[in-house]
Formats: C-alpha cells, sequence, structure tokens
C-alpha cells in the first residue's frame, strides 16, 4: 500500500484536502448560479457576500475589531516591502528594520529605496553553533523611528520570534509563514501582512490588516491609487479587481479553520507537529536543525543530513515515498519541511518514518 501523498512545500503550499474537495465540487456551478465563481463579477451580490463572510470570519479567527481595516489585495508580500515604506518614510524620518533572515533583509533593502533605515541584525550563532535570536536590549534602536519591522517567523532559515515584540513605535510585521497557525492580540500591531500561499489560500493574493488611526501617519500622495491602504480600506479593497478566486478558496480555508476549531486548536496542532519532528531530528546526529530551540520556528523545520552528499537520494526516495516539496532553499541547502495548519500529524509521522528508515540504509 501506498502512503497518501504529504506536500512539506514552503509556498505555494498544501491547502487543506476538504477545502480543495469543497472548491472541486462547486468549480463549474458555484451557488446555483450555473457558472464558476471565476467567472462572476466581483460586484454581484453573490460575490459581495462571499467578500463580508471571508472578511467576518477572518475578524472571528484573529478577534480583530473594528478599529482595523483588512485588506484582500495583489502584489505578494513582496509589494508591501515597498507599500509600506512609500506610504510611511520620508526625508526627514527613518524606521527601524529588524533582520532575522531573508525576508526581513530583503524588506529593509526595498524600504532603503524610499527613506532612512535602521536595520538591526538580531542573529548571533550561540557557542554550540546555533543561531538564536538576540536579546532585544542589545539591539541599537533607532530613537523615534516611523514603524519598526520585523517578521515573526523567517520562512527559509527556520527562525521564529514568538510572544510580543519589545517596541515604543508602531510594529508592523510581516506574517506571511505564520499568520492563522498561533494566536496573536492584533492590538500589538499597527500593521499585520502575509502572502496568501503559505497558510491561507493559493498565490496571488496579500492579507494587509491594519489600524485605521495608522491611516494618519501615512502620505499616499506619491503612490499609485491601488496602493492607497486607505483608499483600499474605504472601497472594500475593490478599487479594481481583485484576485476574486484565490479571495473565495482563503474564505473556504477560514471557514475550515473555524470548523476545526479556530486558531487556539491550530496553534495546539502546530506545536505538536514541531515538537514531534524536532524531537526526531535531535535524536542522534545523522539529521541536524542549526537553530536554538526557543527560537525554532514551527512552520518551517530546516534540516540537514550529517552527510550532504546523500541529499541528492534522500529527496529522490522522499518523492518516491510520495512525501514532497521537501528540498531546502537554496539559500541554506539540505532539507526544509512545512507543516501548515493543512499539514496533519500523519504527515509529520510518515516523514518521520521515511527519515528513519533512509538512516538505517544509509547511515
Ligand atoms: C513567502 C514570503 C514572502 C514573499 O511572498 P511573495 O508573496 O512571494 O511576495 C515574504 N515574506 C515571508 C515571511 C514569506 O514567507
Amino acid at each position: 500500500m501506498t502512503n497518501p501523498t504529504y506536500n512539506f512545500c514552503a509556498g505555494p503550499a498544501a491547502l487543506p484536502k476538504a477545502v480543495m474537495e469543497k472548491a472541486q465540487q462547486e468549480l463549474l456551478n458555484w451557488r446555483n448560479l450555473g457558472i464558476s465563481v471565476m467567472e462572476i463579477s466581483h460586484r454581484s451580490a453573490e460575490y459581495q457576500a462571499l467578500a463580508t463572510t471571508a472578511e467576518a470570519n477572518l475578524r472571528k479567527l484573529l478577534n480583530i475589531s473594528d478599529d482595523y481595516a483588512i485588506l484582500f489585495l495583489h502584489g505578494g508580500a513582496t509589494l508591501q516591502f515597498s507599500n509600506i515604506p512609500m506610504s510611511l518614510l520620508n526625508a526627514t524620518n527613518e524606521a527601524e528594520y529588524l533582520s532575522n533572515g531573508m525576508w526581513s533583509g530583503k524588506a529593509a533593502k526595498e524600504a532603503r529605496r524610499y527613506g532612512n533605515v535602521n536595520e538591526i541584525e538580531i542573529v548571533a550563532t550561540d557557542s554550540e553553533g546555533r543561531r538564536f535570536v538576540t536579546d532585544s536590549g542589545s539591539w541599537s534602536r533607532s530613537d523615534n523611528p516611523a514603524y519598526t519591522h520585523y517578521t515573526p517567523n523567517e520562512t527559509i532559515e527556520g527562525i521564529r520570534i514568538g510572544g510580543k515584540l519589545p517596541a515604543n513605535s508602531p510594529v508592523i510585521a510581516d506574517m506571511s509563514s505564520c499568520i492563522l497557525s498561533e494566536n496573536i492580540d492584533v492590538n500589538d500591531y499597527a500593521m499585520i501582512y502575509a502572502g496568501a500561499q503559505k497558510n491561507i489560500g493559493p498565490a496571488g493574493m496579500t492579507i494587509v490588516i491594519v489600524k485605521k488611526a495608522f491611516f494618519e501617519q501615512m502620505n499616499f500622495s506619491q503612490v499609485p491609487r491601488v496602493f492607497n491602504y486607505q483608499e483600499q480600506a474605504k472601497q472594500g479593497s475593490m478599487i479594481n479587481t481583485p484576485p476574486t478566486y484565490t479571495w473565495y478558496l482563503a474564505s473556504l480555508v477560514f471557514e475550515w479553520l473555524l470548523e476545526q476549531g479556530g486558531v487556539a486548536e491550530m496553534e495546539q496542532r502546530a506545536i505538536a507537529r514541531a515538537e514531534k519532528l524536532y524531537s526526531y531530528i535531535d535524536a542522534d546526529d545523522f539529521y541536524s536543525n542549526p537553530i536554538a530551540i526557543k527560537n525554532r520556528s514551527r512552520m518551517n523545520i530546516p534540516f540537514i543530513l550529517a552527510d550532504n552528499g546523500l541529499d541528492g537520494l534522500f529527496l529522490e526516495k522522499a518523492q518516491a515515498a510520495n512525501l514532497v516539496g521537501l528540498k531546502g532553499h537554496r539559500s541554506v541547502g539540505g532539507m526544509r519541511a512545512s507543516l501548515y495548519n493543512s499539514m496533519p500529524l500523519e504527515g509529520v509521522d510518515a516523514l518521520i518514518e521515511f527519515m528513519a528508515d533512509f538512516k538505517r540504509k544509509y547511515a
């Protein structure tokens, strides 16, 4: 008997099977309209109802108050790297960018094109060669930054910064690879953004959760109108045609999350999956993870083989065992198992079983 396929890809990532089946079922005939949701006007009453429900469900999932606008936008997280500094930086102010990996570094680099950036490297290596996030007291911070940008989960390195970030400035978080996987207090943030393709839906949409009062600090005079957050909020993210099919799939994911028990349940599952895999990786030296325990990601777990000459064989055999998407990012090498909300614990069990079998054969 062959395993079901488990997809560990970092993004675009696996979606819940029940969601995919629902989408398949109603692909050609949505809500008995005789046409697909892909083929309907975003201004129709039916689509507007979908949009409203999706937003209400996301508010419920993350307990988001009316002080915040929720936007469903094009352009990916990478566009936010520009849209944010374009809206908030000028010749006289500065932004603080905490750098703990590839994505936070890219955000800082892009922001520098628009204004003054204080990029603070916050990762160091301990005596055992493990990378960790340094104490916030040691960071050389800005005096009065327009905002502090950080990435609570670095998808490529697998580094997590849990809890509330110490900051006196408005905090902006790139939550592309961790949103909806753990309880957060949205009130701790001026703005949160997340590309859909990790934990929300297929690629093509970015969710922005932004405090309405924060609009007052923004300047939209030099940005394209579709990049005007306040205007997007006013127009229900429909200044132009939104990514309707991704939005629809996101709405199915939100419903699925609510049925499953919401974000608290997702957090418990994420902890269970991650603990299981890390404890297997730590058991001996054949596999290893280079991150200090307190900063290990629950979503993206990189691991390397002691003998990297076996990498190709590992990936080939894993693929043959229906365990796909395990190749590490080209900048890190080795393997990476992404365990987003849609990953059942059985997927982790299957991976561990495969890893143990591989070790027996090739150690
Ligand atoms: C994937 C990812 C991005 C890039 O997202 P795009 O939608 O491709 O622009 C940015 N930040 C983080 C943390 C990511 O995981």
